[in-house]
């Protein structure tokens, strides 16, 4: 009986590992068939400014589309193709892609006309030693302006090495592009990097948001938004499900914001076509 006997429950414990490497692999190996063969996607979930309800960009998000039509969330692969090193040329891809669109989006659109798309970097993709060549390279072969393209990372990511993270930070910077701390107060840095990187944005984490009925969650939400503007940086909500959760976040006096109240991820010719008449 496996709950009794420590050797049945080694047994049961290889055995789950098993599944789980198992899986793994299978996901690795269904990962890169993927990029060979195309099949991930971008779609792009609107931010608005709360003030006026404007549309001021898009967040990329990845999927995979399956054989069988649906579709995989990044939840799904992310992890596993960060572990793997296959985040590399997904990334790439995904900003190549995302650079594509901004290109195609911007043409029409005055100058002054406040636009950007955020794409989100994991921590292998920020430590690239080639990152700001990369995007470089992605802006230039699609003339999309770098001051119209945000970059996602989390805390954690500066501080898992920040003498480089702030080189990098400083040479996309310098380029134009600006920066965003997304899912801010979820992790375990110290609140000294805000002022010690160069930075443009927080993003106020979903789980936040989501529980605001909850006293302290709704003190934090209020106390990001202040310090945020105190460090001369902005804020976006992210998760905004419910019209009392978008009058909070205005009452808070929080710039931006994102969520399933306005608009789930939408689709590459969707996200164009809402471009055309963005009324919600
Ligand atoms: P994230 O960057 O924090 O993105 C926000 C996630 O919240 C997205 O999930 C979005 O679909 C979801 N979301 C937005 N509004 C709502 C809402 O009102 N309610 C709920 N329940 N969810 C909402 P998604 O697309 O599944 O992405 C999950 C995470 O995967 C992202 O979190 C990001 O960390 C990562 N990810 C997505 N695309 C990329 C990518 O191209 N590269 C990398 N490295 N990571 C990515
Ligand atoms: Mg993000
Ligand atoms: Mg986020
Ligand atoms: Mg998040």
């Amino acid at each position: 009986h496996a709950r009794r006997s420590g050797v049945g429950r080694i047994k049961v414990f290889d055995w789950v590992m098993r599944e789980v490497a198992e899986h793994d692999m299978g996901v690795e190996t269904g990962l890169r068939r993927s990029l060979e063969e195309k099949q991930f996607i971008l779609y792009y979930q609107p931010i608005y400014s709360l003030s006026d309800r404007s549309l001021v960009g898009f967040e990329a998000l990845v999927r995979r589309q399956r054989p069988d039509g649906g579709l995989d969330l990044p939840g799904e692969f992310i992890h596993i193709a960060e572990e793997t090193g296959l985040i590399i040329p997904l990334g790439n891809l995904v900003m190549a892609e995302a650079c594509a669109a901004l290109g195609r989006w911007s043409m029409d659109m005055a100058a002054s006309t406040k636009f950007s798309i955020s794409v989100n970097l994991s921590g292998k993709q920020f430590s690239q030693p080639d990152l700001v060549k990369q995007t470089v390279k992605s802006l230039r072969d699609t003339g999309a302006d770098p001051r119209r393209l945000r970059l996602e990372i989390t805390e954690s990511v500066l501080m898992d090495n920040p003498e480089s993270a702030l080189a990098k930070l400083r040479g996309l910077r310098e380029m134009g592009i600006t920066i965003g701390i997304d899912d801010f107060g979820t992790g375990y840095s110290s609140l000294s990097y805000l002022q010690r990187f160069p930075i443009d944005c927080l993003k106020v984490d979903r789980g936040f948001v989501s529980d605001m009925d909850d006293h302290g969650n709704r003190v934090i939400v209020k106390t990001v938004v202040n310090l945020a503007h105190s460090l001369g940086l902005e804020v976006v909500a992210e998760g905004i499900e419910t019209p009392r959760q978008e009058a909070l976040l205005k009452e808070f006096g929080c710039d931006f914001g994102q969520g399933f109240l306005f608009s789930r991820p939408l689709p590459h010719d969707k996200a164009s076509a809402f471009l055309r008449s963005p009324a919600t």
